[in-house]
């Protein structure tokens, strides 16, 4: 039997109304501000849909485009100012920064309470710990409402997460073990994905590398969550073989469609979060 898909077009909106509605009876608007640091085509459109998204669901945004070359003094003004700024309650630096900005430092000066993107140590520390405050990076905690919305059992659950960064793999692994799954957590020393794969009832992939997870290597019944996002001459694909893997899987999100509008959605639930948090 062929796989459900999840959509995650549907959830999303389904998200953007929830959150809509929480806006709406708020005492005053959210206000988050995007930053976008030099040029780059795919960060500006990035950028231009999370404007979109926000004035969609009321949220106000302040919108900041220094130029490429702007010295790190500056653009650490600039943060700094946000931080000191009311009416902003998150603040997005949209990274990759351009090669002469250290991006640790400036995602390092991000307020904490106004991190929406969850990039702080701050952040992360919190989230390890389980605590209710933590702002989750926006695709690892998409993803966790996706598998909530297919009803899918993680407590005792086999879940395999593929890639390690801080942005996605490290924050998702936190998250499945504090749904108390059994995680394995696989990189690009693992020794044998395969077999690992094999043993999984939840497969994240979060790699940038098409097809990596093969069709043979998903379990029969297994939910399968493909993050990656790789531009090909056959258009975006994620990192699993979909056309074959969904013979196998109970359910599986297609690229794109599955987790990318989710990571735009769980933006707005971070802004709207930190809002709260600073009494909005
Ligand atoms: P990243 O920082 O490049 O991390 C990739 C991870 O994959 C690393 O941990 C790396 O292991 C691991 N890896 C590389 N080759 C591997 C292999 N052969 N087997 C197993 N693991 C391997 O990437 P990222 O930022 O986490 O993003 C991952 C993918 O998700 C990208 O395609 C990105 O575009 C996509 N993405 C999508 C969304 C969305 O909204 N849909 C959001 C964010 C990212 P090492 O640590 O050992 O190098």
């Amino acid at each position: 039997m062929a796989a459900e898909i999840i959509d995650g077009k549907a959830v999303a909106a389904k998200v953007r109304e929830e959150v809509k509605r929480e806006v709406e009876a708020m005492s005053r608007k959210p206000g988050l501000a995007t930053v976008l640091v030099g040029d780059d085509p795919a960060s500006a459109v990035y950028v231009r849909m999370k404007r979109e998204d926000s004035a969609e669901v009321g949220i106000e945004s302040f919108h900041h485009e220094p130029g490429g070359d702007i010295a790190p003094d500056d653009l650490a003004d600039l943060l700094m100012g946000l931080n000191a700024d009311d009416r902003v309650d998150g603040i997005l630096l949209q990274l990759p920064l351009p090669d002469h900005l250290d991006q640790d430092r400036f995602v390092g000066l991000i307020d904490p309470s106004k991190d929406v993107d969850g990039l702080t140590t701050a952040n992360a520390g919190l989230l390890m710990h389980s605590r209710p405050e933590a702002i989750v990076p926006c695709t690892p905690a998409g993803v966790m409402r996706l598998l909530d919305e297919a009803n899918v059992e993680l407590s005792g659950a086999n879940a395999v997460v593929i890639g390690r960064s801080i942005l996605v793999g490290k924050p998702m692994a936190q998250l499945l073990l504090a749904a108390n799954a059994t995680v394995t957590h696989c990189h690009s020393r693992t020794r044998d994905l395969e077999a690992v794969c094999l043993e999984a009832d939840v497969i994240v992939a979060a790699v940038g590398s098409p097809a990596l997870v093969k069709g043979y290597m998903v379990r029969e019944g297994a939910v399968v969550i493909d993050v990656g996002t790789n531009r090909t001459d056959a258009g975006l694909v994620g990192d699993v073989e979909f056309e074959e893997a969904r013979k196998r899987a109970s359910a599986i999100t297609p690229v794109p469609g599955g987790v990318g509008p989710m990571t735009r959605a769980m933006l707005l639930v971070n802004t709207v979060k930190a809002a709260r948090a600073r009494g909005g």
